[in-house]
């Protein structure tokens, strides 16, 4: 059977990657319906390459250029909030691929939930925002999730064939980031073009500087919670700076599985697309004896402090998180246009949690509430400093 995939978010680092992997075995994936943000060149290209039966644009402004690049070639294009939100529940896609980036995966997610999807899930900003509420969804819902970020990809792969009762521990894996080794006073003065830098994945620029920050750990922490139903005080974050091994389960009899693989997110984005089954291919392949020396370290929470944000939030629970990915959207994005310091991302978003309203069972009004309000906090911060 073919299954037909849409992609929320094809024209980016996971979307391009998503749509090398339904090249790679024409039999059985076909792209459905291409989905991006504002690049309609792009996209209209992905569309004819792809023999996609729809290319929707967020932007209504970049519409014209999307039409009039799809015009005679039978692809129908569409713009704005509306059609992505159908996207995602018209019959004749079988899977979503949530390849947005931040907040702007949320709604689109929940509507792929409620019409029954199977989900690639690459979009961690979904969990981390509502957690609660997706899992919640989920649970009434044929709809099925299988994790695309690497992390996740490796623990789901760990975990099959084992029951909850024999988890001890999820083990994360954290390359470290560019600054790994760098001092507070280092920390202070690096640039965007330097966080950018990333020393062994090539991803798009936001999720780039989270992992400078390491706050992309937390974020996956927060994912891992919702994802496996495991407690915060059952997840760590552990860094080798290698990243071949992907992530790691420990049992309660003191066995240790682990999940390696070349730092390529093909391989996670093939797993989620073959719903597990496990799709032969030609791409490079891991080789031990070359791979060198495999490292482990505990993380530095003075120099890296954004990653406690994940216990905290999980300890607070309710809208928090929600918070924090806001403060963060608004506080990577000063940074990367220079507006701000590289420590000060932690700091506008410790700010951020102060100012915000705490609600403790959001429903999805409050949390696009809550969003709207961290990212007006966050904006205020950053303009009085
Ligand atoms: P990119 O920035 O490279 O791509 C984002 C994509 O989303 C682009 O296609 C962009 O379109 C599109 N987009 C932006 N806003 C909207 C919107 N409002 N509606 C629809 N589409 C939109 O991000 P990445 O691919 O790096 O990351 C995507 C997600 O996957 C993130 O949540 C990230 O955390 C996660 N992830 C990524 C990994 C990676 O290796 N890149 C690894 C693990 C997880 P346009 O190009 O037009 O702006
Ligand atoms: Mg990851």
């Amino acid at each position: 059977m073919m299954n037909r995939i849409t992609i929320l978010g094809s024209t980016g680092s996971i979307g391009r990657q998503t749509l090398d992997i339904i090249a790679e075995y024409p039999d059985r994936f076909a792209a459905h319906c291409l989905i991006a943000g504002s690049n309609a060149a792009l996209l209209a290209e992905q569309a004819k390459n792809a023999n996609a039966r729809c290319a929707i644009i967020a932007d209504e402004s970049r519409y014209a250029e999307l039409r009039e690049a799809l015009a005679d070639t039978g692809i129908e294009a569409l713009c704005g909030r509306q059609a992505i939100l159908d996207a995602m529940t018209d019959a004749d896609a079988d899977t979503v691929v949530t390849a947005t980036v931040g907040y702007s995966g949320l709604e689109p997610t929940i509507h792929a939930i409620r019409s029954g999807k199977k989900i690639a899930l690459a979009n961690k900003e979904t969990l981390v925002v509502a957690g609660e509420l997706i899992t919640t969804l989920l649970g009434q819902s044929a709809s099925t999730v299988i994790p695309v970020d690497s992390e996740h990809s490796a623990i789901y792969q760990c975990l099959v064939g084992e029951t909850p009762e024999s988890v001890r521990q999820l083990i994360i894996t954290a390359s470290g980031g560019p600054f790994r080794k760098m001092t507070i006073d280092q920390l202070r003065a690096v640039t965007p073009a330097e966080a950018l830098r990333h020393p062994n994945w090539s991803m798009g620029a936001k999720i780039t500087i989270d992992s400078a920050t390491m706050l992309n750990k937390a974020f996956e922490i927060i994912e891992a919670h919702w994802l496996f139903g495991v407690g915060a005080e059952k997840i760590k974050a552990v860094v080798h700076p290698q990243s071949i091994i992907h992530s790691l389960v420990e049992f309660v009899d003191g066995s240790v599985k682990a999940q390696l693989g070349l730092p390529d997110m093909h391989l996670p984005i093939r797993y989620a697309l073959g719903e597990t089954e496990r799709l032969a291919t030609d791409a490079e392949r891991l080789s031990l004896t070359d791979c060198g020396p495999l490292e482990f370290f505990e993380p530095d929470m003075e120099r890296f402090p954004c990653i406690g944000l994940a216990y905290e939030s999980l300890r607070r629970g309710g809208n928090t998180a929600c918070v924090v990915n806001a403060a963060n959207e608004i506080a990577n994005a000063a940074f990367l246009r220079g507006e701000i310091g590289f420590l000060d991302i932690y700091r506008i978003i410790v700010a951020t949690l102060e100012k915000a309203q705490f609600v403790a069972t959001p429903t999805f009004d409050d949390y696009v509430a809550s969003n709207e309000e961290a990212r007006r906090i966050a904006n205020e911060l950053i303009a009085s400093k």
